[in-house]
């Protein structure tokens, strides 16, 4: 594993010399949250480093909530993503398991992929509903991304993971020969080891991955029923959730398809011809995400379908926290 370190300052201008030849985007602060931005000269400075997670997941620029399908895409820019938390670049191998597969890949899914370099990014912090190592997912970056990046000392610390990111780097005329300094390294695996404490503290009683699994398969309808109480059937859960796959497909004049992103959560989401609904009662509705993530799920991929970014909580209008849920079931 290759690593450099840069200052700060060059850093910035390296990625301001990029702005005309690729597409870049990155975690930048508004009044109200963090979220991702495309940068041009102004915003460039801005970047967040280190925190957890922008508001939208990683998903929305490989999963565009409606897009035409059958229109020929037209030569795009490059794309860099910079920042990306690991509980998302884990959420994004996820959906690769499904849009690259062999048999069914998707093309235009395929095509942003090839064109996108992601710079996913360290948390050296977390974030109240933060869970994504009960699940097994470190908070720092791995090789599903390209490179990962962490400030420090205000020097970037870059880590090199494929090719990709070493073409990325050779792309701003940085070439991988000096190791940042051995200190520097320790302090970041020292921060590292914090927000690992830090995480495990706060989820102590959360259950793991496997054993939720065991405890959403194994439940009885009460549970199911109280918290689904609350529910509005707003999909906001779903619709945010970075590894949420379902979409619909919607036949236009001129035999165009209109792929828009779908959920479990709405109504109707399994309603075929002549009425039948086997999701139709609330309940059944609201338990299916949790089958879908933790039962389901786990018996066709090898990854897993929740990373424990809390932006389902975070999102929820009724308020209902399934970490709270996950824990009853496992009183
Ligand atoms: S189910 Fe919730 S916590 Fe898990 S990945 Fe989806 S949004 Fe994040
Ligand atoms: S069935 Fe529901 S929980 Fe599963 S991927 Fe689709 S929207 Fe998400
Ligand atoms: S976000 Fe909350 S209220 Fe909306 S569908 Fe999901 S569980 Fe129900």
């Amino acid at each position: 594993m290759n690593r450099i370190a840069i200052p700060k300052h060059e850093w910035d201008e390296k990625l301001h010399q990029l702005l005309s030849s690729f597409d870049l985007y990155a975690p930048v602060e508004n009044d109200f949250s963090c979220d991702y931005v495309k940068l041009d000269a102004d915003t460039v400075p801005e970047i967040v480093y280190n925190k957890p997670k922008p508001v939208t997941p990683l998903k929305k620029f490989f999963l565009p909530v409606k897009e035409n399908v059958t229109a020929r895409a037209n030569g795009a820019h490059p794309v860099v993503i910079l920042g990306a938390p690991n509980c998302d670049v884990m959420a994004l191998a996820f959906l690769d398991q499904i849009y690259l597969d062999e048999e069914y890949y998707d093309p235009a899914y395929g095509a942003r992929r090839d064109r996108t370099t992601i710079i996913s990014s360290d948390c050296l912090g977390i974030q109240e509903h933060c869970h994504c190592t009960s699940y097994g997912i470190e908070p720092t970056g791995n090789e599903h991304s390209d490179l990962s990046m962490a400030l420090l000392e205000e020097q970037v610390i870059l880590t090199i993971f494929n090719k990709k990111g070493e073409s990325f780097l050779e792309k701003l005329g940085l070439v991988v020969t000096i190791e940042p300094e051995k200190q520097l390294l320790e302090a970041l695996q020292n921060k590292q080891q914090e927000v690992k404490q830090l995480l495990a503290k706060q989820n102590g009683k959360l259950p793991d991955y496997q054993e939720t699994g065991k405890l959403v398969n194994g439940s009885g309808d009460e549970i199911w029923k109280k918290y689904a109480s609350d529910c509005v059937s707003c999909g906001a859960c779903s619709a945010i959730c970075p590894t949420c796959s379902c979409f619909l497909l919607i036949d236009k004049p001129g035999f165009q398809k209109i792929r828009q992103l779908d959920t479990c959560q709405y109504p109707g989401f399994e309603r075929v011809a002549g009425g039948e609904d086997a999701l139709g009662p609330l309940p059944d509705r609201f338990r299916n995400r949790y089958m879908c993530k933790y039962v389901w799920k786990p018996q066709k991929y090898a990854l897993k379908a929740c990373t424990g970014c809390g932006r389902c909580i975070e999102a929820c209008i009724g308020q209902i926290n399934k970490n709270e849920l996950l824990m009853e079931l496992s009183n």
